[in-house]
């Protein structure tokens, strides 16, 4: 059972859409506290912290997570630094990375201690980061840590056992056993079934129930849409533009 307390504290956070450009959120980007909790939070809204930095979420060495910025803002946790597919440079006040990224900070003590990570603090940021993932579908390529983005200026986290953390993340979530079975339940249900389709990731990731209809086709002034009938609700798109998928109730 994860444990979530809301503290929001701090006044450093910028809107995700700038000059009627949206950024969606794309990446989780984990960083650790160097330092205590309390530091972190005191730093956070601190106004006098001349980087203005923050995060969405802190997760302490028990492993309650500190729920600090909303989603729909941008969070200033990572300021410089670049990645393959993401602009560099800054909008709205902050930088582009921060504007597509969930950040997310480990309590952790500073250099140059490195204990080990307390297992009750790894399971939360399991569960918690995987949560995020399927809401947001994030591929796993696209969970990174700081100093993947930034390997000039950062280290963090550091000690943390990177690939066993993203295996767990990421443990069966989309792997060929699990793909097989989804595929024989689709078929069971004499519903035709694509994986990498847009609806049925849709519906995952809105919890809209088993799917109720095969893909059907219908035209609304003069464009072709699709659709797709789940239990909680019927999503559709027009033909071509799967990025802007809707939901109508049954
Ligand atoms: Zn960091």
């Amino acid at each position: 059972m994860l444990q979530y307390r809301d503290w929001y504290g701090t006044p450093y956070w910028s809107e995700r859409t700038v000059d009627d450009q949206e950024y969606r959120i794309a990446y989780i980007i984990i960083h650790d506290t160097e330092g205590s909790r309390d530091a972190a939070l005191a730093w956070w809204s601190n106004p006098n912290n001349p980087t203005q930095s923050s995060a969405h979420d802190l997760i302490d060495a028990s492993g309650v997570i500190y729920h600090c910025v909303p989603y729909e803002k941008a969070a200033h946790h990572a300021g410089g630094g670049a990645w393959p597919g993401i602009p560099g440079g800054s909008a709205g006040g902050t930088s582009i990375i921060n504007l597509v990224s969930i950040g997310i900070e480990l309590e952790y003590p500073a250099a140059p201690a490195s204990p080990p990570w307390p297992q009750a603090q790894i399971d939360a940021a399991v569960a918690h980061v995987r949560r995020l993932v399927q809401v947001y579908g994030i591929p796993r390529a696209n969970v990174l840590r700081h100093v993947d983005v930034d390997p000039k200026n950062r280290s963090d986290p550091r000690n943390l056992p990177w690939d066993d953390f993203l295996n767990r993340v990421y443990r069966g979530m989309n792997d060929a056993a699990t793909q097989a079975v989804r595929n024989a339940a689709w078929n069971a249900g004499g519903i035709p079934y694509n994986p990498e389709a847009a609806f049925p990731r849709y519906a995952r990731e809105h919890d809209l129930g088993n799917p109720e209809t095969p893909e059907f086709d219908f035209i609304v002034g003069g464009q072709q849409y699709r659709g797709q009938g789940f239990s909680k609700g019927i999503v559709y798109a027009r033909v071509g533009d799967w990025e802007n998928i809707r939901e109508v109730s049954w």
